[in-house]
């Protein structure tokens, strides 16, 4: 039995790699990044969903069904689990220090990637990509932001760290989080579970697959996901950028309307600035008619930094992807 296990456990491995190597194949025979990841990002997203709600709990262990432990998680409640660090420091309770591991893996994997964690490696963003590429061409026109709107996931993350402080709970994961893949932790008041698991479906099935279906756009990351709006300031640290050479640009636009999450608005393509929200997908480099887009090292555009990026996100995001195999 066990040899029978390992056989498919290792065929699984094996597929996987070979899916990897493909799309590696792919990324650098077609000289175009946003469709092949997309491919590889969206496949990523589904095993996850197939293989947490198989197994009963990711591969993280059975007391994720106990606590909700995810990057978003992290974002949303820092100041919470900081506490808790601490209290884990104060008492010698070494287990406990758990959690403070996870957040260096996760200052690991964003000096690798920074903002491109969330277009290459986070296990839900491939599901809202997923449904905005359903469609040929959007049904409802939804080009650019209103305001400063497109600060909305950082208000969240605020408002969250806040809460989640106050109330001692995971303020975002109980309230907002549309990707719930478990519903052990919350309120056991049957009133208050329900309000809960209203809006956790509301939210699932408007900005996950009903806005992103119609606009062609993800709004979930663009517009809701606070760990965007963590990931845009850390990011920062990471030398990877999305950058505009100006002599090139002919302000045609065509990159604010393709742009899935409003990372480009008007007034930064003036200035040919993309914006920090950018989380590295390719798809207006892909779309620039005049190739005046293109990934660098920290902005300098004499080199191109794009088959290096691609290196680094399937490295680490094949790695992700790996842990949700069966
Ligand atoms: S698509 Fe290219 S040429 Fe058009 S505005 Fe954007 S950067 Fe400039
Ligand atoms: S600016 Fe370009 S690379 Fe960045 S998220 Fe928008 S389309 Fe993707």
């Amino acid at each position: 039995m066990n040899t029978v296990l390992g056989r498919g456990a290792l065929a699984a491995r094996g597929a996987w790699v070979l899916f990897v190597g493909f799309i590696a194949y792919r990324l650098a025979r077609t000289g175009r990044t946003s469709r092949w990841r997309s491919v590889f990002f969206v496949a990523m997203a589904w095993a996850f969903v197939f293989q947490f709600k198989s197994s009963g709990s990711p591969s993280t262990g059975p007391r994720a069904l106990e606590s909700p432990y995810c990057h978003i998680a992290i974002a949303s409640s820092i100041l919470n689990q900081a506490y808790n660090q601490y209290l884990a420091f104060r008492s010698g309770h070494w287990p406990a220090w758990g959690p403070l591991s996870l957040g260096f893996l996760w200052l690991a994997v964003t000096l690798v990637l920074g903002q491109a964690w969330c277009s290459w490696g986070c296990f839900y963003g491939g599901l809202d990509e997923g449904f905005s590429r359903v469609l040929p061409k959007a049904l409802l026109r939804w080009n650019s932001l209103p305001g400063r709107l497109r600060e909305l996931p950082a208000a969240i993350l605020l408002v969250s760290i806040l809460f989640s402080l106050t109330s001692v709970l995971p303020a975002f994961c109980l309230w907002a989080c549309p990707l719930k893949l478990t519903t052990a932790f919350l309120d056991p008041n049957d009133l208050t579970r329900r309000l809960q698991l209203g809006l956790f479906a509301a939210t699932l099935g408007g900005a996950i697959v009903l806005l992103p279906l119609l606009t062609k756009k993800r709004v979930f990351c663009g517009l809701l996901c606070p760990f965007g709006a963590w990931q845009s300031f850390w990011g920062n640290v990471n030398p990877f950028r999305v950058s505009i050479r100006a002599e090139a640009c002919t302000q045609c636009r065509l990159c604010v309307k393709v742009c899935p999450t409003f990372a480009i608005e008007a007034e930064g393509l003036k200035e040919h600035v993309v914006s920090p929200y950018c989380n590295r997908c390719g798809e207006c480099i892909d779309a620039c008619p005049t190739g005046a887009m293109g990934y660098t090292l920290l902005g300098d555009k004499t080199w191109d930094a794009r088959l290096l990026l691609i290196y680094c996100c399937l490295v680490v995001g094949g790695a992700v992807g790996g842990m949700f195999l069966p």
